[in-house]
């Protein structure tokens, strides 16, 4: 089967086609979104929404009218407590079906579904709250006792409360003595659906109101990006606890009336493939740091053995060019990098639905219904071979829906762009290559370097699982290239020199003579967000505490 052509989609984009296609336009007059991703599939009683594994082994499945009559029971209970339209209703739970009801329910009242990670101590989950002004929490007996410990906790439900000696709502109990049938309340496109928050990686983390206008996006991103086609098994391994997980292993799958997967546990190569063989899973979307995780326990996987995928998808971090032959290369399918933000959702990408030229390293093009562009320090367009601020022009972007921070933090708007603080290479094609955040990027001896290109090339050492590459100061050149740099588990060598010497060396080779890392540090592991983004900022202080000590 041909691809369409990249350019051909990318300008007849028409936004009030798409918005009659999968809305019946009614962005302005009035929508449900648990209508567009539930109730409007589960009119065949076999059709299912989830699929997932149930602690301890075992299949598990949610149809779509399951989930229909779930939601329904679950938003008349928040409507029994005076929860509806506009009111914030958080999830702290890990990938279960109740986690999915939950979601779903929120959005049948009319109400915000919010995202608690389950990895979340008390204090992440308390300035969430807190400023989110959340009304309701449901949990699990693992995570209830952190309740204990926020202030000001809004009411919470529980399931199994008994087990969790929990004086709170049981969720099934209290389910079963609510009606099935509950009316979807109708927002507009502009109102809020989700109340997300970045993922911290520079700093606090940022709250973001999702509008319901969001979903048009979201369909564009899965069907061209993702390419997810009917007769595909579907698994986004990422936690619904953050945005790329809710946006596109919930929302996105479900609005397309396409099943999803949930996995319990924690992420290690061995229960991954166990779950796509299991599964059969055809189309994976992960992020990079599991991508390197499986590279990194390649004996994990048998020799030969083809695990059946047809495409695989990367978001969050770059995706290093290792990886990606990687991937070709012991299953057999292509791995293809997109660029998204919380704020945003996915806004540069190579599709697996359309046809266009791959560039080594990038992370793609413009999507459908957005216009990317590079900036200067000036705020203007760069051309061919300039690094700049990846921004979005928002005129000329029908599709962009984020309308700024929700409680004031500093405003990402700079003469109709939206600046995402990131700097990228602009190829002149469309095309752009991620070089690190506005604050990573490391200035050595006058040179502009980005940690992205040094920690791909290390990468490209047998011995090297990962590494993270910051700036430290230095009093000659302004600052040196550092690198932290994690070893194999099966790698570890007693001669650190001679092994520091030849990764200086492939840098120097590869990449270029001003970006070898200077100093080299082998480190257990590296700090990492909960969502397990490398926090180089932390490296960086941690250079810099070097220097002064
Ligand atoms: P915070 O804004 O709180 O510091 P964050 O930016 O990590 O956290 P997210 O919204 O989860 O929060 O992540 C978006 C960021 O992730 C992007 O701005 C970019 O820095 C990085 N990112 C996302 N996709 C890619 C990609 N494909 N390649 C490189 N970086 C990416
Ligand atoms: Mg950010």
């Amino acid at each position: 089967m041909s691809l369409p052509e990249y350019a051909d989609v990318y300008n007849n984009f028409d936004p009030a086609a798409l918005e009659a296609e999968i809305l019946d336009g009614r962005l302005d007059s009035g929508l449900n979104v648990c209508h567009e991703i539930c109730d409007k599939w589960a009119s065949d009683p076999q059709k299912v929404a989830l699929y997932y594994e149930k602690d301890g082994g075992g299949e598990g499945k949610l149809t779509f009218a399951e989930l229909r009559d779930a939601s329904a029971r679950f938003a008349n209970y928040l409507k029994s407590q005076g929860i509806g339209k506009g009111d914030r209703v958080a999830g702290l739970l890990p990938r279960t079906p109740e986690l999915l009801i939950v979601i779903a329910g929120a959005l049948r009242a009319g109400a915000v579904y919010q995202p608690l990670f389950t990895a979340f101590g008390s204090g992440a989950i308390e300035y969430r709250l807190e400023r989110a002004g959340t009304r309701l929490v449901v949990t699990d007996p693992q995570n209830f006792p952190k309740l204990n410990d926020v202030k000001g906790c809004p009411p919470a439900m529980c399931v199994s409360a008994s087990e969790a000696g929990a004086d709170v709502a049981d969720f099934y109990a209290t389910l079963d003595e609510q009606s099935a049938e509950f009316e979807p309340v109708q927002i507009k496109g502009s109102d809020p659906f989700l109340q997300m928050f970045t993922s911290g990686t520079v700093g606090k983390a940022k709250g973001v109101a999702v509008p319901a206008r969001a979903l048009m996006a979201f369909y564009v991103y899965m069907k061209y990006a993702i390419d997810l086609r009917e007769d595909d098994r579907y698994w986004n391994v990422a936690d619904p606890g953050w945005a790329y997980g809710l946006y596109y292993a919930v929302v996105g799958p479900l609005l397309m009336g396409h099943a999803t997967h949930f996995n319990p546990g924690a992420f290690t190569p061995e229960s991954t493939y166990d779950m796509i063989r299991k599964y059969k899973i055809t189309n994976l979307a992960a992020a990079p740091t599991a991508y390197r995780l499986l590279k990194a326990n390649d004996h994990v996987l048998p020799e030969g053995e083809n695990l059946g995928l047809r495409v695989a998808s990367s978001a969050g971090e770059p995706l290093n060019p290792e990886v990606v032959n990687w991937i070709k290369n012991r299953h057999f399918c292509p791995v293809k990098d997109h660029y998204g933000q919380t704020e945003t959702g996915m806004t540069c990408c190579n599709f697996h639905g359309l046809s266009h030229p791959l560039r080594e390293g990038s992370m793609g093009y413009s999507s459908p219904g957005h216009r990317v562009v590079a900036l200067s320090e000036q705020n203007e367009e760069v051309g061919e071979g300039e690094i700049g601020q990846l921004a979005v022009d928002v005129k000329s972007s029908p599709l962009f829906h984020f309308d700024g921070y929700t409680w004031g933090e500093k405003d990402p708007f700079v003469n109709g762009y939206y600046l995402t603080g990131d700097m990228v290479i602009c190829h002149g094609d469309g095309s752009y290559s991620f070089s690190g955040r506005d604050d990573d990027i490391i200035t050595t001896a006058g040179y502009r370097v980005g940690p992205a290109d040094v920690e791909s090339t290390l990468l490209e050492h047998a011995a090297v699982a990962e590494s993270g590459v910051v700036a430290k100061p230095d009093e000659k050149r302004g600052s040196i290239i550092k690198a932290y740099v994690v070893i194999k588990s099966d790698q570890a060598t007693s001669d650190d020199d001679s092994l520091r010497d030849e990764l200086q060396e492939l840098v120097r080779r590869r990449l270029s003579t001003h970006a070898f890392p200077r100093e080299i540090e082998f480190v257990d592991e590296l700090p990492k967000t909960p969502s397990g983004k490398i926090q180089r900022f932390v490296l960086r202080n941690r250079a810099k505490d070097e220097v002064e000590a």
